[in-house]
């Protein structure tokens, strides 16, 4: 099954090439406050199931074509976020930008919530005094349940399932959060697929591609942490709830992007995304002038 947003709020199953809206089944719809209808439906997954295959049997839906989908999840609990978790990008990345610690070391951080947006929304450039903007193709894991201290032999009964995810970073020196937090530089979508369709979660190939041009090329059977190890990781030190999201790592082949770029994310099995890279307004916090990166 696969499950997407419209409005900021609007849940609605995907099926086929319609979409159909869940809002009555969820109670929760455009104008509910926060946006956390996708989440809901996480939680109740399992419960829901037969009322949303009812929906489709009997609904009539809206062709996907027709609609703008929105950034799948906008208001999880968290956004946990895994560095350096492929060789090959842990080998490009040793010229000293940034560190050369892998994850299975130096473990995971937090990137913001609020930095989320959705497969139709452009990637808007901060202004960062001609620092570089590099793209990170990632595949995103769903959390499905709250859990701590999972085991790796449990961790995929968490899962509920998958997006495509592009971690965009101002590369430097600064707290890895706030060159990772603008606005916008977290593309998630363009819906979410569950698990049950995923017949291997080791075995995802992801690409990115910067104006038809590929840049990025893995697959998930390269991960240094893989998922469930992930999983036990993140949920050791804090509690995972439905709706949370892994930004599993990305590969080689970062790079940065300007405004005029289009960057197209596909993930097999999960889905795509074409991402406008535009400029923002606004003067640049002095900041970023400060330090060489
Ligand atoms: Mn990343």
């Amino acid at each position: 099954m696969k499950f997407g947003c419209l409005d900021n709020n609007t849940v609605g199953a995907i099926h086929g090439d319609r979409f159909y809206d869940l809002s009555t089944l969820l109670g929760a719809g455009a104008k509910s406050w926060p946006p956390t209808a996708m989440i809901n439906l996480i939680a109740r997954y399992d419960a829901l199931g037969d009322q949303i295959a009812k929906v489709i049997k009997e609904g009539q839906g809206v062709p996907l074509s027709a609609v703008h989908l929105d950034c799948p999840i906008s208001w999880p609990n968290k956004i946990i976020a895994f560095p350096a978790n492929y060789e090959a990008h842990i080998s490009e990345m040793k010229d000293g930008l940034i560190s050369t610690f892998k994850a299975d070391g130096q473990g995971f951080f937090l990137k913001a919530n609020s930095s989320l947006s959705g497969p139709c929304d452009p990637i808007v450039l901060p202004n960062v005094f001609g620092r570089a903007v590099h793209h990170e193709c990632e595949l995103a894991v769903i959390i499905g349940q709250t859990g701590r201290n999972i085991p790796q032999a449990d961790a995929m009964d968490y899962v509920f399932g998958y997006s495509c995810l592009l971690d965009m970073v101002v590369r430097g020196k600064e707290e890895r959060v706030m060159r990772k937090s603008f606005d916008s530089f977290c593309p998630l979508g363009p819906y979410l697929v569950t698990a049950d369709e995923v017949p291997r979660y080791d075995d995802i190939e992801l690409e990115l591609f910067v104006d038809g041009e590929m840049r990025q090329s893995a697959n998930t059977r390269d991960l240094i942490v893989g998922i469930p190890a992930m999983i036990e990781m993140a949920s050791s030190v804090m509690t995972l709830y439905p709706g949370d999201i892994i930004a599993s790592g990305t590969p080689a082949g970062v790079g940065p992007v300007q405004a005029g770029n289009v960057i197209d994310i596909r993930i097999k099995g999960i889905g795509e995304m074409t991402i406008d890279v535009v400029a923002g307004a606004g003067e640049g916090h002095p900041l970023w002038r400060k330090t060489a990166g």
